[in-house]
């Protein structure tokens, strides 16, 4: 079934972003069948189902490359004992006990909520990181599950830790890795790992050896705090990447999440070994672990893109954050503007390429049909010479009306089709309490 996204204004993005006035995307199931004038769409695609959206913009929708959906009933939870003076002490009073006390249902709408929340921020594919010590084995099959309800694309994984278990979740990783294999453009499958100072060098080895038998790439926490490279260096006398890389977890299928900590000979493997990054901001600032150094990565020629870490599901916020973050820190308001919306919009595309083997991120024909479209009257002349400045200062702060992924309409004038927000969250509600008091316990 083919449909019409007509007399919106197109972004295009890509290599050769077009800024198109009074166009229209059109797409016949999974992929975008052609991209151009409404009039003319309309003339070679009349039988196609219209939808208008005059007074919108329509763009690739966003990618998330690092995301927590189990973080969700964290929110408004008073956390037991003295206020965490540091991120390890975060990491010991509240995630650490979080994700212990998930069961089989929290872990379900736990994945479910973000989803809803992506829906509504136009987020179309995220990469996430899953733990859950009490119930590991199918917690990634439950997320799975929520994932295709929703209608999205993830990558999921469970981070490996040897925190209550030595190597507790390779199992679940071996065995989700198995059942996705080559995924089929929706699910895809990582090894995943919690972080350096979690892991053993055993451990490590262990999940390099079913990452490099099946082809997939690791998702670690890479230098989130100086506690990560203090640790590695007194424990195995390297920097935490030149530990990672001894091991062979590096490499381009493989995401190194935030690396705040790192010096210019670590930037220098990560480039050396095609691994991506992701960047966190708004997660680096609420933790207080440091500024990661975004402009140097880049020059040094390391893929980075960007993730909210859990915090949230929205894209364009964490671009802005980005964008601000590295002006303020390199006192400098000549940078950033290029690079906070190359990480979003291109750099995250590619990760994701090398997840899924798809091309996303550029509404063009014969791409996947993945769309935000957003309320927006530009205020000023709009063109591809003058999108950032209305990406950073206009598009962040408009709302996503209707959110298009794999060619299924998931929200339709900021209506949620595929989920059920309000039943999910009455639920949510009824089983956080539970789950805060088994915490407690923790
Ligand atoms: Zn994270």
């Amino acid at each position: 079934m083919a449909t019409r996204f007509e007399n919106g204004i197109v972004v295009t993005l890509g290599k050769n972003n077009r800024v198109l006035w009074k166009a229209a995307v059109v797409t016949d199931g999974e992929t975008i069948a052609a991209v151009g004038d409404s009039t003319e769409m309309k003339r070679r695609f009349p039988d196609a189902e219209a939808v208008d959206c005059s007074g919108k913009l329509i763009l690739p929708g966003f990618i998330c490359a690092h995301h927590h959906f189990y973080s969700t009933m964290a929110r408004g939870m008073s956390i037991p004992g003295e206020p965490a003076e540091n991120f390890v002490q975060i990491l010991e009073r509240l995630w650490w006990k979080v994700d212990r006390a998930l069961n089989e249902e929290d872990i379900l709408l736990s994945a479910q909520l973000p989803l809803v929340d992506c829906i509504r921020n136009g987020t179309t594919t995220i990469i996430d990181h899953h733990a859950s010590p009490s119930m590991r084995d199918g917690s990634l099959d439950l997320i799975e599950t929520a994932v295709r309800q929703a209608g999205l694309r993830a990558s999921l994984c469970y981070e490996v830790s040897d925190r209550n278990v030595p190597g507790g979740g390779i199992a679940e990783n071996e065995r989700f890795i198995k059942k996705t294999g080559k995924g089929d453009g929706q699910i895809a499958a990582m090894m995943g790992l919690h972080a350096s100072f979690t892991v053993s060098d055993e451990t490590v080895e262990k999940c390099v050896g079913i990452a490099r038998k099946a082809g997939v790439g690791c998702h670690i926490h890479v230098a989130e705090d100086a506690a990560d490279r203090t640790d590695s260096l007194s424990k195995y006398k390297v920097p935490t990447v030149d530990r990672l890389h001894k091991l062979g977890v590096t490499g381009e299928k493989s995401i190194f999440v935030h690396c705040v900590h790192v010096d210019e000979a670590e930037m220098e493997i990560l480039a050396a070994t095609r691994t991506s990054v992701v960047h966190n901001p708004e997660s680096n600032m609420n933790n207080a672990v440091g500024v990661t150094p975004l402009l140097k990565l880049l020059k040094k020629g390391v893929l980075v893109g960007l993730g909210t870490d859990g915090m949230n599901s929205d894209m364009l916020a964490q671009m802005r954050c980005a964008y601000l973050l590295h002006r303020l820190a390199n006192r400098d308001p000549r940078v950033a503007f290029m690079e906070a919306p190359q990480l979003l919009l291109q750099n995250n595309a590619e990760i994701v390429e090398r997840q899924f083997g798809l091309r996303l991120g550029e509404i063009a024909e014969g791409r996947p049909a993945d769309l935000a479209i957003l309320d927006y009257y530009p205020p000023t002349p709009l063109s591809e010479a003058n999108f950032l400045g209305h990406l950073i200062f206009g598009l962040v702060d408009a709302t996503v009306d209707t959110t298009v992924c794999r060619g299924k309409i998931l929200m339709c004038g900021k209506k949620v089709l595929s989920m059920d927000e309000e039943r999910l969250a009455a639920r949510s509600r009824e089983l956080a309490p539970k789950m805060w008091k088994r915490l407690q316990k923790l």
